[in-house]
């Protein structure tokens, strides 16, 4: 027997489920639950998504016994029907639509009113006395059969309506009457005839046949691919295909279609949402060609369809425990449910439907979590329009609020040039601005802040993709006249000219011309509540990266249980509200003298050692100025430091605090420009030319792997001492003046042998020791730690052996992942890509773990390391610390923490959280085999 390729649904049930997603795309499984679940579902059949992956797989050709399976369908449709396909008196009319496993909004396409020719449209005509409906479903059926099949370029279609509309004055497509709609259904024949080379095909059987292949084609055709590029869709079998019943919402007045969700998609607030058109077939409301009408509109011109539709919206969220996003039609007063799924929310509705939902007792706080995708909360943490600011000013124009948030950026009028300004670096804020968008726009809107259109609903094609996308978005506004020739946009009369700088509000959907100011968002009520909930359930603790009070108090507000990484290096750049140079000048005074005073005080030791008087008395006066300036410099960065961390130690009100030691290579910070070589030869009373050459003679060929990390304190000592000192004495400080426990954790970056990190221990624990004698102070008073980042793939290697002396680990991901991979984070922008694009690395290893690879390195540490020295805290503070499945990795191995910057400090807590989940709901099907 062959595999059951064909699935029916009709005549009260179906063979598929809702379960059956994978194999029947998500339409068909929907549409064989709702018929199962007992609401009024045009009956059909799906195609199974295995089919399409066998089509490519053989050349694009059915599977053995699918043709035979397709009629035995057929057959079976037109019983519950009672109707025959291709009846010239009462023919059966079917679409033929496309549905993947994961819902591709607007990616691939459907054919409508599959089965009409000359023949059967009059019979369709004489059995619903509706000439008028005929010929639009006619004329309908050959457009997207032209298109969608055989790739007649939909606007010469579109180009022949409009001039016939404007040939008699018909303002919409509904004015059309039955007989100019047949002088569109010849023209559109000659279309079709001219763009293939062949007549229109009558037999429905051909139709269909061609019809599924046009389906099983668009799974690959180049926007279903940047659809699943962008949406990261990855392991699809492919699409399956639904033959369904046609019923027709293009009946006249008493027939309509909509679009509608069973909560506000934008809000999450509980309330029926949604729009609909009368006498309106199919995408006409996505499509935005007329204006729809509200939902609510619809209770008052047809009560017995919205009461129905009502109740079925009940029906739907207590079936589905979701907000569901459904397609219905009405035929003559008579309701039907043509697709459910699972609506696409903002971040904030989503925060508010699943806290609801948990109140409301439909789901558990876990699926609440599960529900929530962690990288969407960026969305929320996103500036707003500062509402006191907004209140006084008069926006330029309005339209529909189809994407909440804020954004402030450069008018662009086409996708294509969207994304080369962005790519070319022109413009970095984009608000993307098209009568309507369309599938093809996808590339340019995703580069760009916002979106905004002059045409379409909420459920238009610019706002579902805007909202998927958490981009903000303003849709319909009938006040802009946009000319894409000239590059211009008129709104009342005022000019805009591509590149001027715009406002969009979508939460109000208000446009503003020129720059507004936006405001920090709040961080209580519902998201609140999930932060809390994330809290309760994750084991993974969460600190953040930050290098200065202000950013502290930010990680603290956005639940930081302590800072990871406090970047060292940034302290000696000059601070808004200092003098210039306060900083900078004295530690490249220090950089400047660091190595010679390390060579006169070796060349004198060794004189010392021959008692050679002279040379010693030579040396030592050589040396003396030097040492000074040496001293100066550390004795002027000392206090500045140690102001940096009282205030970083004050901010953090007790928790931890990982301070990372000086890192990066000390060319960095030198001056490269004469002015700033000057400057310092002023300063330091030295000719520049000796500046000069210190600057070159610092000069590495790859600093990355050069003269940077603890190698520095090692070569430096001194470097390390006044950090360290500057360290324990604001912790001293803020303990005595503040009484705020202070939990110093002080890290040695760039260990790759244990006797690299015994010899700087060594060091700080002598300074510590001295600054505790002169300040009277203890460890009991100040706890601190001595630990190392791990970010060398032979310190993860060996990790047993620095775990003898390292009272902590930080994984340093970025370094790790740049010489555990071999390649250099600055330079693998270009290749990077393809490698992802290929297949070569599925993800770009700088943004999300390798957890292959540079995985195994961190969990090889963890373990030695444990093993000799079962008391050492692991975390890590690479910039994975806050990308959802790099997080889970890290819970799954055993980390203590992770930590990342303060904005992705609630992605990095909810994803914490979904990993405690997803290892319960892992265990249990373990039990269960
Ligand atoms: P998409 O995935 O792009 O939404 P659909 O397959 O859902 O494509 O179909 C496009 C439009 O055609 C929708 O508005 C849908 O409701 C309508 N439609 C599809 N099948 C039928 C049918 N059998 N009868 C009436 N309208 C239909
Ligand atoms: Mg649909
Ligand atoms: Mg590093």
């Amino acid at each position: 027997m062959t595999k059951k390729f064909v699935y029916f649904f009709g005549g009260g049930k179906a063979e598929g489920r809702t379960e059956m997603k994978a194999l029947l795309g998500g339409k068909g499984a929907n549409l064989a639950e709702m018929t199962n679940i007992g609401l009024p579902v045009p009956p059909g059949f799906t195609i199974s998504t295995e089919v399409c992956d066998l089509y490519y797989k053989n050349n694009k050709r059915y599977p053995a016994g699918m043709d035979e399976q397709i009629k035995a369908n057929l057959v079976k449709l037109e019983k519950v029907m009672n109707k025959k396909f291709g009846d010239p008196k009462d023919p059966l009319l079917v679409s033929v639509r496309s549905g993947a496993a994961i819902s591709m909004p607007g990616m691939m396409d459907t054919v409508l009113n599959l089965g009409l020719n000359e023949k059967s449209l009059k019979g369709l005509i004489k059995l619903t006395g509706n000439e008028r409906m005929g010929w639009d479903a006619y004329r309908r059926f050959i457009n997207m059969f032209g298109d969608v099949v055989m790739g007649v370029p939909h606007h010469e279609f579109e180009h022949a309506l409009t001039g016939i509309k404007k040939k008699y004055r018909a303002k919409n497509d509904t004015d059309l009457t039955a007989k100019q709609l047949k002088e569109v259904v010849s023209t559109y024949l000659k279309i079709y005839k001219k763009g293939t080379k062949e007549n229109f095909p009558s037999d429905p059987m051909i139709q269909l046949k061609k019809s599924t292949h046009a389906v099983f084609s668009s799974w690959n055709n180049p926007r279903a691919i940047k659809y699943r590029k962008i949406n990261d869709i990855k392991g699809l079998l492919g699409t399956a295909v639904n033959v369904q019943t046609m019923v027709f919402g293009n009946m006249g007045d008493t027939s309509g279609t909509g679009v509608c969700f069973t909560r506000d998609p934008s809000t999450g607030e509980d309330k029926f949402y949604g729009e609909y058109l009368m006498n309106a077939q199919g995408e006409d409301v996505v499509a935005g060609i007329r204006t729809p009408l509200p939902i609510s509109q619809l209770a008052k011109t047809d009560k017995k369809s919205y009461t129905k539709l009502v109740a079925i919206r009940n029906k739907l969220e207590n079936h589905y425990k979701d907000m569901q996003d459904v397609e219905f039609t009405i035929e003559q007063g008579e309701l039907y449910m043509l697709q459910t799924r699972t609506g696409k929310r903002t971040a904030a509705a989503a925060v508010k439907m699943a806290v609801d939902m948990v109140k409301e007792k439909r789901i558990s706080i876990e699926t609440a979590l599960m529900r929530i995708d962690p990288n969407s909360l960026d969305q929320l943490l996103h500036p707003m329009f500062d509402p006191k600011e907004i209140a006084k000013i008069k926006p330029a124009a309005s339209g529909l609020p189809a994407s909440p948030g804020a954004a402030v950026g450069h008018v662009v009028f086409s996708a294509d040039e969207a994304e080369k300004l962005y790519e070319s670096k022109k413009y970095q804020n984009i608000i993307l601005t098209r009568i309507e968008t369309s599938p093809e726009d996808i590339g340019g809107m995703n580069v760009s802040k916002g979106i905004l259109t002059a045409r379409g609903g909420m459920t238009s094609h610019a706002a579902v993709v805007a909202r998927g996308m958490g981009k903000c978005c303003v849709a319909g506004s009938s006040d802009l006249i946009i000319n894409y020739k000239t590059k211009t946009m008129t709104i009342k009369g005022k000019t805009i000219k591509q590149g001027d700088v715009v406002s969009l509000d979508g939460s109000a959907g208000n446009i503003y011309v020129g720059k507004l100011n936006t405001v920090e968002p709040e961080l209580t009520g519902t998201f609140g509540r999930i932060m809390k909930w994330a809290d309760q359930t994750r084991r993974l603790g969460v600190r953040a990266n930050s290098d200065t009070p202000h950013d502290t108090e930010i990680a603290v507000e956005y639940g930081a249980e302590g800072i990871g990484l406090t970047r060292t290096e940034h302290m000696f750049f000059d601070h808004p509200g200092e003098k210039a140079g306060t900083r900078i000048k004295p530690f490249r005074q220090m950089i400047m003298v660091a190595e010679k005073v390390k060579i006169l005080r070796e060349d004198l030791e060794a004189a010392k050692t021959t008692e050679n008087a002279k040379e010693i008395a030579k040396l030592e006066k050589e040396l003396a100025k030097p040492l000074k300036q040496y001293k100066d410099a550390l004795a002027a960065l000392l206090p500045l430091q140690r102001k940096d961390f009282e205030g970083i130690f004050k901010a953090l009100k007790g928790r931890p605090c990982t301070v990372r030691l000086l890192d990066p290579p000390l060319h960095e910070f030198l001056p490269h420009e004469i002015k700033g070589q000057s400057e310092m030869a002023k300063m330091m009373n030295i000719p520049v030319k000796e500046i000069q050459q210190t600057v070159e003679s610092l000069h590495e060929f790859n600093p990355m792997l050069g003269h940077r990390g603890c190698r520095l304190g090692l070569t430096y000592p001194e470097v390390t001492q006044m950090q360290v000192r500057a360290i324990i004495e604001a912790a001293i400080n803020v303990k005595r003046n503040n009484r705020i426990k202070v939990l110093p954790e002080i890290m040695v970056p760039l260990i790759g042998h244990v006797n690299e990190l015994t010899i700087t221990k060594d060091q700080i624990e002598e300074t510590i020791a001295e600054t505790f004698k002169n300040k009277k102070a203890s460890k009991t008073e100040i706890p601190y730690l001595i630990g190392t980042m791990i970010e060398i793939p032979r310190a993860a290697v060996t990790a047993d052996k620095i775990a003898e002396v390292a009272e902590f680990f930080s994984f340093g991901t970025n370094d790790l992942t740049q010489m555990g991979c071999g390649f250099s984070r600055d330079d693998a922008g270009k290749f990077l890509t393809d490698y992802v694009k290929m297949g070569v690395y599925e993800y770009d290893p700088f943004q999300v773990l390798d957890q292959d690879g540079i995985g195994k390195f961190v969990d090889t540490a963890v373990r030695l390391g444990r093993k000799t020295n079962p008391k050492l805290k692991t975390g890590i503070c690479g910039e994975h610390g806050g990308e959802p499945m790099s997080v889970k990795f890290c819970h799954r191995v055993g980390l203590n923490y992770v930590s990342c910057s303060p904005y992705r400090l609630p992605i990095a807590r909810l994803a914490a959280a979904q990993a405690v989940i997803e290892e319960k709901l892992a265990n249990k099907t373990k039990k269960k085999k």
